[in-house]
């Protein structure tokens, strides 16, 4: 095995499985061991209230039914095992503490009122854009309003533009202040922000590279300046494309759409389910029962398209045993 390669699915389990969540951990899984790498399973539960540890359980059994396995993480843990974010807040509080040394973080006692009330911009993944509000506070206003409300911490940006060369959307530019803004990086309730525990765990774990859906792209400039500032090299990133129902919805896990949950009663194993997917993103000429194992010789990644995926409705609305 490759040592130096390592990739992972990092799923959030607050409910079952989608195909579209399916689709993501089978590319990651096939291009790490493609190339003969290490994979880790991190299960982002730091909302906690979100995702009970049943789902989690749920998720890695649903996991090893389709046919992808992993050498560290999960429940079983593996050399540096499990990986529950849930548990593992000393880590971020020491990345946390090591931005504050470098004097970049601020509370901000903005409530989520005042942050949609303010006549920002919104930011492409449904955040307001921070109008910097808390930035300018001296000590004794935090200190006065600190007795009122807990705050946040908030990331000082600089005035710099990020870009990276994604390998599946090309290359990709951020200006930090224009369209990320100061960002949270623990929330008034105590739970860190993904933003910081998704770097803090890639960094610790040696990812090299990150699998992920699209709608994470405008994510990947902030944490690859949270890479920086913490003194670890970034992975290397692709972004694939989201897989929509035949009416150009996103699928949703509250709606249990293509939900795993369903999928399985009417299937013995997941062959179906992979050829549809390997298919739908340009392995297959059409789609016919395989496994992942059996496709990994097949796999390329210049086959992936970069744009989001309609699943044609002759698939959606039939039973996947007859998805051919
Ligand atoms: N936990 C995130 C999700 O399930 C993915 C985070 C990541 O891959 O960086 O959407
Ligand atoms: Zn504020």
């Amino acid at each position: 095995m490759s040592k130096n390669i390592c990739g992972r699915f990092a799923p959030t389990p607050s409910g079952r499985m989608h195909l579209g969540n399916v689709l993501c951990a089978l590319l990651a899984w096939l291009s790490v061991r493609q190339q003969g790498g290490r994979m880790v399973l991190r299960i982002e539960d730091l909302d906690a209230m979100r995702c009970p540890r049943q789902y989690a359980d749920l998720l890695e059994e649903d996991i090893l039914w389709l046919g992808i396995d992993w050498d560290e993480g999960g429940s079983k843990g593996g050399p540096r095992g499990p990986y529950y974010q849930s548990e593992c807040a000393p880590l971020y509080e020491k990345a946390l503490q090591k931005l504050r040394e470098k004097g970049l973080l601020y509370p901000c006692f903005c409530s989520r009122a005042q942050l949609h009330a303010a006549s920002a911009p919104h930011l492409s993944d449904g955040q307001v854009l921070y109008n910097g509000h808390c930035r300018s506070l001296s000590a004794e206003e935090a200190a006065q309003l600190s007795k009122i409300r807990r705050p946040a911490d908030r990331l000082r940006v600089p005035d710099r533009t990020i870009t990276f060369v994604d390998g599946c959307q090309g290359p990709y530019t951020e200006s930090l202040p224009l369209e990320c803004g100061d960002f949270l990086v623990r929330r008034s309730d105590g739970v860190f922000a993904y933003q910081l525990a998704v770097v803090a765990d890639d960094a610790r774990m040696g990812v090299t590279e990150v699998v992920r859906g699209k709608d994470l792209l405008s994510s990947t400039a902030r944490q690859i300046y949270l890479f920086e500032l913490l003194g670890f090299p970034p992975p290397h990133y692709r972004h694939i494309p989201l897989l929509l129902a035949p009416d150009g919805r996103r699928l949703s896990k509250r709606d249990h759409d293509l939900s795993l949950e369903v999928l399985r009663q009417s299937l013995p194993d997941a062959r179906p389910l992979i050829g549809l997917l390997a298919f739908l993103c340009g392995q297959l000429p059409r789609p016919e029962p395989i496994s992942p194992r059996e496709l990994l010789p097949l796999f390329c990644w210049d086959n992936v398209p970069k744009e989001n995926i309609r699943i044609p409705a002759q698939w959606y609305q039939t039973p996947p045993q007859n998805w051919n």
